[in-house]
């Protein structure tokens, strides 16, 4: 597929159900827990088949938003998936991330380490280089154009199993200036991180940083989180909820300074779930755990960064502190150079000076 016409898609207005009061929209944010490949807005996706002589099922972007229906892990990911087929040029990959990358800095984000499932799209044909330039393309312009720093995390996919995730780790390592670390996610049930292990040593022997889902609920979660933290030496979980069920799990996390990246508003779309999660990330936060916040998939999930942050605000309650707490948790457990985190912080010590919070609470 080639590009046809001229670059159509990079403005995604994003229209916000949960809008930020004028202090939280004042907050400077660190994105932890973004899917790439799970930003793109319908605008785009219509943009991108046009541009691409992609045939889909919908014409609106409305008949797309309605074609995001899904009940649980799988069943999203089946949505999810049929709606890469739009991309496949470099180009699309660098309009997608400075699409996301620029409504992350319109709410206030500073800094985003950003997640990528190259399988999704190597699996169809498109050569691993084009994911990855396009998508560096677009981390130096937004840097240029809103002074936001970002950095790519490759994640593999757990449906297509260690083998192929060893081959996606081989193509990276010529990359490995540009891609910071690695991740695993998709589909839990059947595939724990011990699975991976081979994979993620080898991983970190080449000097990637390690993070993993363990998603909400799953079978045997709480044997995942050990597993990702005692046996494969993660850094960070993402979403990682059900760490609170063993008060053995929750010090073992303390205690190495794990970073939990947790994500509001996804959890409160499941037909079972909403408020329970609010609370469950309160204790993990009180417990003294690295708790940072992200939005996943956007498009999906009803918001951004700062979406997620005001809507823990209002269905919560959490209280600016508690919020600004959660990103100077995400400095702490960010992959940036010391200058970076220093800058970060400072933004954010301003911020509490200017709202009177206590900044003690961050020792
Ligand atoms: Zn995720």
């Amino acid at each position: 597929m080639t590009a046809v016409s001229p670059a159509p898609a990079e403005a995604t207005a994003h229209t916000s159900r949960w809008p930020m009061t004028p202090e939280l929209a004042a907050l400077p944010k660190v994105e932890m827990h973004i899917h790439l490949d799970g930003t793109l807005e319908p605008a785009m996706k219509l943009a991108l088949a046009r541009r691409n002589g992609v045939t889909i099922a919908q014409s609106s972007e409305e008949e797309i938003r309605d074609s995001f229906v899904f009940h649980d892990l799988p069943t999203f990911l089946a949505v999810h998936y049929s709606n890469m087929d739009v991309l496949w040029t470099s180009l699309d990959y660098e309009e997608l991330c400075y699409a996301y990358l620029s409504t992350a800095a319109s709410q206030g984000v500073r800094h985003a380490e950003m997640f990528f499932d190259p399988q999704l799209h190597t699996s169809r044909g498109v050569p691993f280089d084009d994911i990855v330039r396009g998508y560096r393309r677009a981390i130096v312009r937004a840097r240029s154009d809103f002074g936001v720093t970002a950095e790519l995390i490759m994640c593999f996919l757990r449906d297509y199993g260690a083998d192929h995730a060893m081959t996606t780790l081989m193509s990276a390592l010529r990359y490995r200036d540009w891609i910071i670390g690695v991740g695993l996610d998709s589909d839990e049930l059947r595939h724990p991180p011990a699975e991976y292990a081979a994979v993620f040593g080898r991983a970190r022997r080449e000097g990637f940083q390690i993070t993993m889902h363990c998603d909400v609920d799953q079978v045997d979660s709480t044997e995942h989180i050990r597993q990702a933290i005692e046996d494969l030496g993660t850094q960070r979980i993402d979403h990682g909820l059900n760490v609170m069920e063993s008060d053995a799990l929750v010090e073992l996390a303390r205690t190495r300074r794990i970073g939990f990246t947790v994500c509001p508003l996804p959890y409160s779309t499941h037909p079972t779930r909403g408020l329970p999660e609010l609370e469950v990330i309160r204790g993990m936060l009180d417990a003294g755990l690295l708790v940072s916040v992200g939005s996943d998939d956007p498009p999906y999930f009803g918001g951004y960064l700062g979406d997620n942050l005001q809507f823990m605000a209002e269905v919560g309650g959490f209280t600016l502190q508690e919020l600004w707490l959660t990103q100077v948790h995400a400095v702490d457990i960010a992959w940036v150079s010391a200058r970076r985190r220093q800058e970060l912080l400072e933004e954010l010590a301003g911020y509490a000076r200017d709202h009177a919070l206590d900044p003690s609470a961050a020792e």
